[in-house]
């Protein structure tokens, strides 16, 4: 394999940029370009050292720096890996790279240090895609599961039904090899409940999956409601200045800025405030077109009404509209007089939460109402490992063969027939662990990583 480098800091001005070259020629060339000050010559330096001197490149001094050594197998790759701490400059840090590149490293691929490390045997797929996880994760809930997945925790539960399933297709093959013996009804049982406890065990991964995709990527909601009831006060309390976040989601499928707003573990997306603002200018010149569209495609809909009056015919509309989806009614402006209450939205069955924007009460009764509607009251951040998009994807192939397994015992069919879907969903999970997945698999996960991870 080659030897590739990258700089693995972002493309932006800090304190100091690291660039990492990884492959069997990472020493020699870290050598060809660093001169440490102290007399130890780099191919002379032990694995996880480090030493300070001058990046030179062609008699020219491009800065001080720091270079870190690890020797192979123990380092990040598996392979050899020079890091050269650098100062942080967008330009020196270049320059450094391109002295790396100019000494013989090609460039590095997105993930490809990563991806180095699973093929070397360091990671799994699912401990690979966790350190992308954990970059990426905005909460501490994602977080913890990031790194549960990281140390492991989703390869082995994988595993476990994995090596049971194995377990079984041996079992099955010696019953297939001798096809005069008939299959006694009570291994015919034990063999349903060996299948039935595996699909469960899927099951409840596939369950935490919904979970994780909230707490990872959090909820796109829409505020809505007629004039004056309190949307924009609301966005405000919700938003709260210091607590506000803005995420510049780029690289995904939606390249905009979204505000989000934490109320606890979870984060309400609301996209885009500023269209949101304009288009509440709208709905009152021109109508509800596009209020309307936000009200379709939001997962959350915050449905605010004011209190202090009764309800109008534009409240029932709004109402019957959000009838079928996931939604709060908020009852704001509980400091005035009141001139409704919960008791008047009983027939619609819908969560109510009494707050007052102006006076900033009741996000907390808000943030409980979102927890119970999308079931996030019994999540136990210790112990749930949230998986991605791919591994559910994976995790529902095996179930459903595991099912089409069942089927097929409970129909009778032949063994070989059994045996067949059962090995499977064997393949699925282990294209899941990266032990049987394809290389268009493997290049697909490190695709998504950014260079220099
Ligand atoms: P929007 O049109 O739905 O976005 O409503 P606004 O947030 O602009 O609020 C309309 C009016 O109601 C403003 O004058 C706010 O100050 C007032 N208002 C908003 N929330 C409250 C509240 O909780 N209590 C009281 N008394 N007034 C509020």
């Amino acid at each position: 394999m080659s030897t590739v480098c990258a700089i693995s800091t972002p493309n932006a001005v800090g304190g100091i940029s690291v660039i990492r070259i990884s492959g069997k020629d990472a020493i020699k060339i870290a050598e060809k370009i660093f001169v440490p000050f102290s007399k130890t010559p780099v191919s002379q330096m032990c694995g996880h050292t480090c030493t300070y001197g001058r990046v030179v490149y062609n008699e020219r001094t491009i800065d001080d720096a720091v270079l870190t050594v690890f020797l192979e197998p123990k380092s990040y790759t598996g392979e050899n890996v020079a890091e050269i701490s650098c100062h942080g400059g967008i330009f020196v840090t270049k320059e450094v790279l391109r002295a790396c590149i100019e000494s013989g490293a090609e460039p590095a691929g997105p993930g490809e240090f990563t991806k180095r490390a699973f093929l070397n045997g360091k990671l799994s797929l699912t401990q690979a895609e966790a350190v992308m996880d954990i970059i990426s994760a905005e909460g501490k809930q994602a977080l913890s599961s990031a790194n549960l997945a990281h140390e492991g925790i989703l390869f082995k539960k994988i595993k476990s039904t994995a090596d049971e399933l194995v377990r079984i297709l041996a079992e099955l093959a010696a019953w297939v090899d001798y096809p005069e013996e008939d299959l006694p009804s009570v291994e015919n049982e034990t063999l349903k409940s060996s299948l039935s406890a595996a699909v469960s065990q899927l099951d409840k991964i596939l369950c935490d999956y919904d979970s994780g995709l909230i707490f990872r990527e959090g909820i796109d909601t829409a505020i809505v409601g007629r004039a004056n009831v309190g949307k924009s006060s609301l966005m405000n309390m919700l938003l709260g200045f210091d607590r506000s976040i803005v995420t510049d989601v780029a690289g995904t499928t939606r390249d905009v800025i979204e505000e989000s707003a934490r109320l606890g573990e979870v984060v309400l997306k609301l996209s885009d405030t500023a269209g949101i603002r304009q288009t509440d200018d709208l709905v009152e010149s021109m109508g509800v077109d596009l209020a309307l569209k936000r009200l379709e495609n939001a997962r959350l809909i915050i449905a605010v009404f004011d209190a202090s009056e009764e309800l109008n015919s534009e409240d029932t509309e709004l109402l019957d509209k959000i009838s079928d989806k996931q939604s709060i009614i908020v009852l704001n402006k509980t400091d005035l007089q009141a001139k409704i209450t919960p008791d008047n939205f009983k027939r619609y069955n819908k969560p109510v939460v009494m707050i007052s924007a102006k006076e900033q009460k009741g996000k907390e009764e808000l943030e409980k109402a979102v927890l119970s509607l999308f079931k996030l009251n019994n999540i136990n951040s210790d112990a749930t490992v949230f998986a991605n998009e791919r591994q559910k994807i994976c995790v529902e192939r095996a179930k459903n063969s595991l099912e089409l397994a069942l089927n097929a015992l409970s129909l009778g069919e032949t063994l070989d027939a059994v045996t067949v879907t059962i090995s499977k969903a064997c393949d699925h999970l282990l294209e899941l662990t990266g032990e049987k997945a394809t290389e268009a698999v493997v290049e697909q996960v490190f695709h998504n990583f950014c260079v220099g991870k």
